[in-house]
């Protein structure tokens, strides 16, 4: 089998593989941040976590581009700006804005995620540098304008809604507050609203199985989470605002 024939089976279970996992999340929160076990016995500090499990999205995508056969294109190399910008702040800038960054993570978080980082940088990394067919013209195509201008606008949610959780603490503290402000004023989870939007965008504008199933996989790890943070914020804090909805403005 050719490579080709393998990452279009590939790249179908992965999508596949999304939506079998939510159901699964919904049940089971995924032990990392708040919902991690007091008891959690293999682990590392989670900025550390970060670094590991994110990086693989820059460094393989970015390995994609480099191993192309023929040049990229200009909507290829645009495509590529968009991820290292999403990638390389959230590897490398993200966890060293955290407070509280030596808190631990499970381990088995930390590889799993690294997992999954590896793979999905692969399939989308190789799709956009070299199994995507990308003219110029592109560029002005109505799927990829609204998808670029989707992409921004989740990412400038996630930015803002992650620098007004990371308020809430002193340096080293540990602790949770109501979040306020910005999106906060409507949802207990913006920041994931955000990411969502973002990859979303990202399917529209890559127009490809690979986008498609990270942004599966994007509501499938983040609704479930943002369903769990909202019921721990409604059962730590007795003044937290009723009319708050976990993800989305007065749906969800
Ligand atoms: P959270 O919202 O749980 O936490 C973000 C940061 O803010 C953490 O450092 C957390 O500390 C801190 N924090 C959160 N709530 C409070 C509060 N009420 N008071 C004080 N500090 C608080 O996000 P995640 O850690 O789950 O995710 C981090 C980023 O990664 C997000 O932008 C998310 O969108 C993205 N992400 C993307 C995924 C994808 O599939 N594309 C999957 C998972 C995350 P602590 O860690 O101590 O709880």
């Amino acid at each position: 089998m050719s490579e080709r024939e393998v990452y279009d089976i590939a790249v179908r279970c992965w999508a596949g593989l999304a939506a079998v996992v939510m159901p699964i999340l919904f049940l089971k929160t995924a032990p990392y941040g708040r919902h991690t076990p007091a008891n959690a016995r293999w682990t590392l500090p989670s900025r550390i976590g970060w670094i590991v499990m994110e990086a693989p999205s820059a460094i393989v995508v970015a390995i994609c581009m480099l191993a192309a056969p023929r040049p990229v294109g200009v909507v290829p190399l645009m495509l590529f700006f968009l991820w290292e910008l999403h990638y390389l702040n959230r590897s490398f800038v993200y966890p060293f804005r955290m407070r509280g960054g030596g808190r631990p993570m499970p381990i088995s978080i930390c590889t799993s995620a690294f997992s999954f980082t590896t793979i999905n940088g692969y399939l989308n990394g190789r799709w956009i540098a070299t199994f995507g067919v990308y003219p110029d013209a592109w560029a002005t195509d109505p799927r990829f304008v609204i998808g670029v201008a989707l992409f921004a606008i989740g990412f400038a949610i996630n930015q803002h809604s992650d620098a007004l959780l990371f308020r809430l603490r002193g340096r080293d503290d540990t602790g949770y507050k109501i979040p306020s402000g910005g999106l906060f004023r409507y949802v207990s989870c913006p920041n994931y609203l955000g990411e969502i939007i973002e990859w979303c965008g990202w399917a529209l504008a890559t127009w490809s199985v690979a986008g498609l199933a990270f942004a599966l996989w994007t509501v499938a790890n983040l609704a479930p989470r943002a369903r769990a943070h909202h019921r721990w914020y409604r059962a730590t804090f007795a003044t937290y605002p009723a009319n708050r909805r976990a993800l989305v403005p007065g749906v969800y």
